[in-house]
């Protein structure tokens, strides 16, 4: 797919020639060259599309669950065969470093599809009372619109698509326009792999094609993934048209560090807590809250272990920062860091172009201390590698500063004592906690609070309506 000037949209099991004339170009975010182009869908594309998920909608949904189940399966399967290929596929479009690209466009997805498989072969649709008078019975909710972001795209996909498949919806797909490939790519394989025609359907584009996803009549509910911003927009279209959302935003998480914090532990697990994908994660744990009587030992930890790290080439196996997506991804990071300056703060670490890779849209590993909570760097989701530390005075002030934010999606609590952590945890106004840096299992909920969303998409009941039958006994 790379090198190529695609025309085509994946509609209805098949490659078809786009309506919009309009194209997206492809910019590999760490040399600058030119990667590919793919259609800048339009309106009559989303509706091309949404047809031919309505049309397959009645098959799909009437399917036996079985029959679902081993169809996802076996998309399961194939994505494991050509996991390497989605892996590289993602880091030419978006630049994340190949390691961790080989988790979240490889494994992941494939861990993903395997586990809605199982959902999908367990689903009970209807349950009856004991005495056979009220029947609560579970309908897909049809033809679900997918809106995604670049930064881990098949993983965010795969969350998406996976339970809305074992739920019975058809769905069409928008891509971030950073990232259409690999999505036009997943549609070729379902096809292959034998899925209906019409029951995944993918229209690349930008956020015009987005807004055309929700306004579509023939889309039922949207599930969004992406800003807080688009979210905001997103859900209040679809408000007005009355249509479900599940909107999965952004986040300016907290890692919480308690007096009795390991911290070689806190080392080795910093960069896959707070700045994991080149801090291009909306879980990033960007506010380190340390205490106070260990500020500088934390500090020195966190700097020391961010210099070490290797930043360059993203296809180098031992590389862990990466560029950015893009040139404008890179201006906004940098603009970040220089209000960090006006507003008073310090720069202890990076906060520069590096001078080691000659092309590429890179910003150094950043850490930033003296930071007042009213300071954007503070606040705001800055979607790159810069992280701030902050002091605490003991637990209810980490927890005080930790739900100091609009956001609440991640957040992270490193302790020795695990039943104290929890307890800071179970007190962190947040969606998705890990103590000293534990991973969640593939079926674990996400959901943001507060200004981190709506809902969640990995849950199979996202996707469902709930219709009760009572019946008056024959
Ligand atoms: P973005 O909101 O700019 O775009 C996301 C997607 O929405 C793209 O496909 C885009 O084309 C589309 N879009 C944008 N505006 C739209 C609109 N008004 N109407 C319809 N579609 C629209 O986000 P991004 O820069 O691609 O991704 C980064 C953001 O995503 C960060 O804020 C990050 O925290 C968030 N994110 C959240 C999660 C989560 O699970 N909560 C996961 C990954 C990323």
């Amino acid at each position: 797919m790379i090198g190529q000037r695609h025309r085509h949209l994946h509609i209805d099991g098949r490659w078809q020639p786009a309506d919009s004339q309009e194209k997206l170009d492809l910019i590999d975010p760490a040399t600058e060259q030119w990667v590919a182009s793919a259609p800048d869908g339009n309106a009559a594309d989303v509706a091309t599309a949404a047809a031919a998920a309505r049309r397959a909608l009645p098959g799909w949904s009437e399917a036996p669950p079985e029959d679902r189940a081993d169809l996802i399966a076996a998309l399961a399967d194939g994505f494991d065969e050509r996991r390497e290929e989605f892996a590289r596929l993602v880091t030419a479009q978006n630049g994340a470093v190949i390691s961790r690209s080989r988790r979240t466009n490889g494994t992941r997805p494939v861990a993903l599809y395997r586990h809605h498989s199982e959902v999908a072969r367990a689903f009970e649709p209807e349950m009856v009372d004991t005495a056979g008078r009220e029947i609560l019975r579970r309908e897909p909710i049809g033809v679900v619109g997918i809106i995604i972001p670049w930064n881990a795209p098949q993983s965010l996909l795969a969350h998406k698509l996976a339970p809305a498949l074992a739920a019975g919806c058809t769905v069409v797909v928008k891509p971030a326009q950073e990232t259409p490939l690999d999505s036009l790519r997943i549609a070729e394989l379902a096809a292959t792999v034998g899925f209906p025609p019409g029951v995944i359907n993918v229209v690349t584009g930008g956020r015009a094609t987005g807004a055309a996803i929700v306004d579509e009549p023939d889309i039922d509910m949207v599930s969004f993934t992406g800003s807080t911003g688009a979210g905001r927009a997103i859900a209040s279209r679809a408000g007005r048209l009355l249509k479900p959302v599940v909107a999965e935003l952004g986040g300016k998480s907290a890692a919480v560090l308690l007096d009795d914090a390991d911290l070689e532990l806190f080392s080795e697990r910093l960069i896959a807590t707070c700045l994991p994908n080149t801090g291009q994660v909306c879980y990033s744990c960007t506010r380190v809250v340390a205490p106070r009587e260990r500020f500088d030992e934390v500090l020195a930890v966190v700097t020391s272990t961010l210099a070490a790290a290797k930043v360059g080439d993203p296809l180098d196996p031992a590389t862990t920062f990466g560029p950015l997506v893009s040139a404008a991804q890179r201006d906004r990071v940098q603009g970040y860091i220089e209000s960090a300056h006006s507003e008073g703060a310090k720069v202890v670490l990076g906060g520069k172009r590096p001078t080691t890779t000659p092309a590429g849209y890179y910003v150094e590993p950043t850490v930033i201390i003296d930071v007042n909570h009213s300071m954007r760097v503070f606040r705001e989701e800055i979607f790159g590698p810069v992280l701030v530390v902050v002091p605490h005075d003991g637990d209810a002030d980490a927890v005080r500063i930790a739900n100091d934010s609009s956001f609440g999606l991640g957040g992270a609590v490193f302790g020795v004592d695990v039943e104290r952590s929890t307890e800071v945890a179970r007190r962190m106004q947040t969606g998705r906690i890990s103590i000293n840096g534990e991973a969640h299992s593939v079926s674990a909920p996400s959901q943001g609070f507060k200004d981190s969303g709506i809902g969640g998409s990995i849950d199979l009941h996202s996707h469902l309506q709930v219709k009760s039958i009572a019946r008056f006994p024959s």
